[in-house]
């Protein structure tokens, strides 16, 4: 990587410090904020209210791109599948889905993964290293600038490669910038970051920003989860739902529990009711995300049937349990078919 300072690592606060340390007026952090998020420029010489003597200096000490958007592939349904290159020229992907009003992103957190999740591509290629607050906040200025004129990103989801929360500080700091008025101006009520259920971590999250929760479960019980997702070693679901019991909601937001459903695994009438009686009591949505399949994938996707009789038994018990229609499949881009080597 080069010695240039990345301006897209600083959150707000910092940037200001940044600029009274290079001996800059204290104004310079707006003028470098609107340009880099409101204009989403991303060459000094464009920003046209700065001195060209501070310009050259910028082009000389700091960089803004952390990434290249390399590849755009879209599905037949519009979904959009963004592949990024990254300066040390690891590539990480991201996800453009339009659904209605709402035009979704799908961001990164990490190269790669180590959590190992047995039904997930990108669990699968392994881990590579986090991605740095300034590579998080990239893909979505990246993304903005490949929108048409009269699209805009609605909504946020940190459903891409990686752990968010195994790169806590990073994604602590992207978020800032994020939400900021002077960053991206995201309101929290639209991002939603997902999780295998790092309880620390999700207290911790929780104290910080009212982002909504996704905690993928995709089992009702510990050997089955243990099974297919590691982490439940650790973690187990009794101790996971007991910390979403804790977990400090604002007024009339809900957890959604993301279930995974694998044909023959995880997808029986007694799965369904198991997980039903799991979440009495929680303030909880459930998303059930049939299987997307891949070359050499180990897992089936279930019948129509069997996912229809899944969702119904969840509804007769009055929960939300919405089935997620599987988008972007056709270019690899659905959930769990995210990987980072080309
Ligand atoms: S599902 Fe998420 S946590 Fe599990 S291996 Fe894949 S990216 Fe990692």
């Amino acid at each position: 990587m080069s010695d240039l300072v990345s301006l897209k690592d600083f959150t707000p606060a910092d940037l200001e410090l940044w600029v009274q340390e290079v001996e800059q007026p204290a104004y310079r952090a707006k003028q470098l904020l609107k340009w880099m998020y409101s204009q989403n420029v991303e060459d000094f010489q464009a920003m046209t209210d700065l001195s060209k003597d501070f310009r050259g200096w910028l082009e000389q000490h700091a960089r803004l791109p952390c990434l290249m958007l390399e590849e755009v592939l879209t599905d037949e349904d519009g979904t959009r599948k963004l592949l990024f290159r990254l300066q040390d020229g690891e590539y990480i992907e991201g996800v453009l889905i339009a659904e209605g009003q709402r035009l979704t992103l799908c961001v990164s957190s990490q190269v790669g993964c180590a959590f190992g999740c047995r039904f997930c591509l990108t669990g699968q290629a392994g881990y590579s290293r986090d991605l740095t607050a300034g590579e998080i906040v990239d893909q979505i200025c990246a993304a903005r600038r490949e929108l048409g004129p009269d699209e805009r990103i609605t909504n946020l989801v940190f459903m891409g490669m990686g752990e968010p929360l195994a790169n806590f500080e990073q994604v602590v700091k992207g978020l800032e910038i994020i939400i900021a008025d002077n960053g991206l101006n995201f309101s929290t009520r639209k991002i939603t970051l997902s999780t295998v259920g790092l309880i620390p971590e999700m207290h911790r999250l929780s104290r910080l920003f009212p982002v909504k929760l996704a905690v993928s479960l995709h089992a009702a019980d510990n050997e089955t989860r243990s099974r297919i997702m590691p982490i439940n070693r650790r973690y187990p679901l009794e101790e996971l739902l007991e910390a979403c019991r804790q977990l400090e909601l604002p007024r009339r937001q809900r957890i959604t529990f993301e279930y995974l459903l694998l044909g023959g695994v995880n997808d029986s009438a007694a799965d369904a009711r198991k997980l039903g009686k799991l979440l009495r009591g929680l303030r909880a949505k459930i998303n059930l995300i049939p299987f997307n399949g891949y070359p050499g994938a180990a897992f089936n996707r279930p019948s129509p049937t069997r996912i229809a009789e899944f969702q119904e038994i969840l509804q007769e018990k009055h929960y939300t349990a919405t089935i997620r229609q599987s988008r972007g499949a056709g270019i690899m881009a659905a959930c769990g078919q995210l990987r980072h080597n080309r």
